[in-house]
């Protein structure tokens, strides 16, 4: 035995005292620090963004946070450690936050709590929040739930969801969407079925997006758009593929009329005049067509296809649709020859200027030149502006070209004797800038040319949106002494309200009115309208694209000013002027 120490029973009870007073303070000082973890695991749980309850294996609360009642409109007395789920449901129930059988609901939980995994599930509540809820099992059998509120993330994600497949501007579907959709239905509902993709772009809109500005560009775009969606049944597509190009693709259609007379529904729509901030714009549009299954079974296929008939319907004249037809593809590609070519004809001097003879029909003498626009194409040789004007226009090289038009015609009219006058034909998205009056002051001073023998020749469509912009154009030049003629008139919507918008010197008939004279008696009345109005504002008159004595007739009678045409003369290259028109004095 080792020496025991004997105490004295007073010396036992100091030292039994001494120990229970060690264990007291350290039982207090444990006890403190639970009361401490306890606030600081209180406060924890309390400031969770997810309402947090935990349960045990029998379904009963063990614990649960405020944020879980405050999400369900629950208070401590509904809640409380041992309430039973099926409690907390029916409590949920009657604050609108549970929709459902509470019973049921909390068999079905409690049947899944047993395998140890932790379950998931998303909860649309009655109030149309979106919960994502969290079962996790824990080591007693019973389960901690968590419950996040993501409805704003939802909605986040939706409206992300949402801009990846619409266009900002319209809300209309965009291209992603488009190919989505038509993938879907040619994989699905209508497979095998006939399916039309129209691919629409709207004429001149550049122009009138500069000219007008963005803001009413903007609000016109919408404008079409919602045009367009009351132009097709709500089951079928309405996209926006860009700047101004949308899409419509159309289910229901047995044949080819059918296309046909979606196409021009949708054209007559857009053809209604726009009322815009003020503005009245009018509006046409070019369309192409592909039809599902001949044309193409995929997506792709379609939309390109559509795509190349609408390149085939801006450049037979626009305002018109064309169907897509096989070959097309090989014509695209020439295009995109055309465009490269065009590209460098400027530096490599491919152009030239043609004149051709204007003539006063009372004094029977040439008066002017128009010059008109050739291209020596290294390939092919002479291509006339029909076929490249446009597309210059399309891909933003016609301010450089007319700029050259302007400069080259004032100095080749300079060498001729000064009754002669010149007129150069101007593209309605080149007028709408607005150094047009400085370049061509620049161009009239730089050749010695003294304005009145300039002439510009405009199409009406500068003046189909009577934008401010293009006729302050307009009024600067007829202040400088420049003429300005209207011409081509009778091709798109001819008002004669033209002559009252802007105070032409002159006005072109075009041919294709001249054409037809003496064979329709019609256009013989409205012609002869056209001129003595123009007669009574004072503007001159010229007949366009004269080729028989008949039709010279014709405008003679009618008492037209003056006439251009084949018949006297085609246009000419530069050098050729003063021989024509010695030519035509010697008769
Ligand atoms: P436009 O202004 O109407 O010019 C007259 C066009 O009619 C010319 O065609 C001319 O050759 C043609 N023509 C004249 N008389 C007759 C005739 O008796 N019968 C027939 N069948 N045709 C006749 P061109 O030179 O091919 O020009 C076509 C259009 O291209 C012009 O029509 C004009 O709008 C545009 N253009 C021509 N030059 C330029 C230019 O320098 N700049 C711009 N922006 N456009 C131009
Ligand atoms: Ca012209
Ligand atoms: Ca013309």
């Amino acid at each position: 035995m080792t020496d025991a120490v004997c105490l004295g029973p007073e010396q036992l009870e100091e030292l039994v005292a001494a120990r229970v007073a060690q264990r007291t303070a350290q039982l207090q000082a444990h006890e403190q620090d639970l009361h401490n973890q306890t606030i600081l695991f209180n406060a924890a749980l309390n400031h969770m963004s997810q309402g947090l309850v935990m349960f045990d294996g029998q379904g009963r609360v063990v614990i649960c946070n405020q944020r879980y009642l405050d999400m369900y409109g629950l208070t401590p007395a509904q809640v409380h450690p041992g309430s039973t789920l099926v409690e907390v449901l029916r409590h949920r129930l009657a604050s609108g936050s549970f929709a459902g059988d509470p019973e049921a609901y909390a068999r079905e939980i409690l049947g899944r709590i047993p395998g140890a995994r932790t379950s998931k599930r998303i909860v649309e509540l009655p109030d149309g929040r979106t919960i994502a809820i969290s079962n996790q099992p824990t080591p007693a059998a019973g389960w901690v739930a968590t419950h996040e509120d993501i409805t704003e993330r939802r909605r986040a994600e939706e409206q992300i969801a949402h801009m990846a497949r619409h266009d900002a501007l319209t809300n209309l579907p965009n291209r992603a969407r488009l190919r989505e959709w038509l993938a879907h239905a040619l994989s699905h509902a209508h497979r095998g079925r006939p399916l039309a993709m129209l691919h629409l772009d709207l004429d001149h809109f550049m122009t009138l997006n500069d000219s007008l500005g963005h803001p009413i560009g903007d609000e016109l775009l919408r404008a079409v758009g919602d045009r367009l969606r009351e132009c097709v049944p709500d089951n079928d597509i309405v996209a926006r593929l860009g700047a101004d190009e949308f899409a419509v693709v159309v289910t229901n259609i047995e044949s080819v009329d059918d296309c046909v007379s979606v196409a021009t529904r949708i054209t007559d729509a857009i053809r209604v005049p726009f009322e815009i901030a003020g503005h009245t714009i009018l509006v046409d549009l070019s369309i192409g067509i592909s039809v599902a299954p001949d044309d193409g079974t995929e997506a792709d296929a379609l939309i390109k296809n559509a795509d190349l008939a609408l390149s085939r319907a801006k450049a037979d004249g626009r305002g018109l649709f064309r169907f897509f037809e096989s070959g097309m593809d090989a014509r695209m590609q020439s295009r995109r020859k055309l465009e490269l070519a065009l590209k460098t004809a400027l530096p490599r001097e491919e152009f030239e200027l043609f004149y051709q003879p204007i003539i006063n029909l009372s004094t029977n003498q040439i008066t002017s030149f128009e010059a008109v626009l050739r291209w020596h194409h290294p390939e092919r040789g002479l291509i006339l502006p029909g076929e490249f004007v446009f597309i210059a226009e399309e891909i933003g090289l016609i301010s450089a070209i007319g700029e050259w038009v302007v400069n080259q015609a004032c100095k080749e009219a300079a060498s001729w004797p000064d009754e002669l006058k010149v007129a150069i034909n101007l593209s309605p998205s080149h007028l709408v800038r607005p150094n047009i009056p400085a370049l061509i002051s620049g161009a009239l001073a730089a050749a010695r040319l003294p304005p009145h023998r300039l002439e510009i020749e405009v199409t009406e469509a500068v003046l189909l949106q009577a934008t401010e912009p293009a006729l302050a154009t307009l009024r600067k030049l007829r202040e400088m002494g420049v003429r300005i003629a209207l011409d081509d008139f009778g091709t798109g919507y001819s008002s004669l309200s033209y002559l009252r918008t802007f105070p032409f010197d002159k006005l072109k008939v075009d041919r294709s009115f001249i054409k037809d004279l003496g064979e329709d008696d019609q256009s013989f009345a409205i012609i002869e309208a056209i001129v003595m109005l123009a007669h009574a504002l004072n503007v001159t008159t010229t007949a366009e694209g004269v080729e028989t004595e008949a039709q010279l007739a014709h405008v003679r009678r009618l008492g037209f000013t003056e006439m251009q045409g084949f018949l006297v003369s085609r246009p000419v290259p530069g050098a050729k002027p003063m021989p024509v028109r010695r030519a035509f004095a010697a008769g």
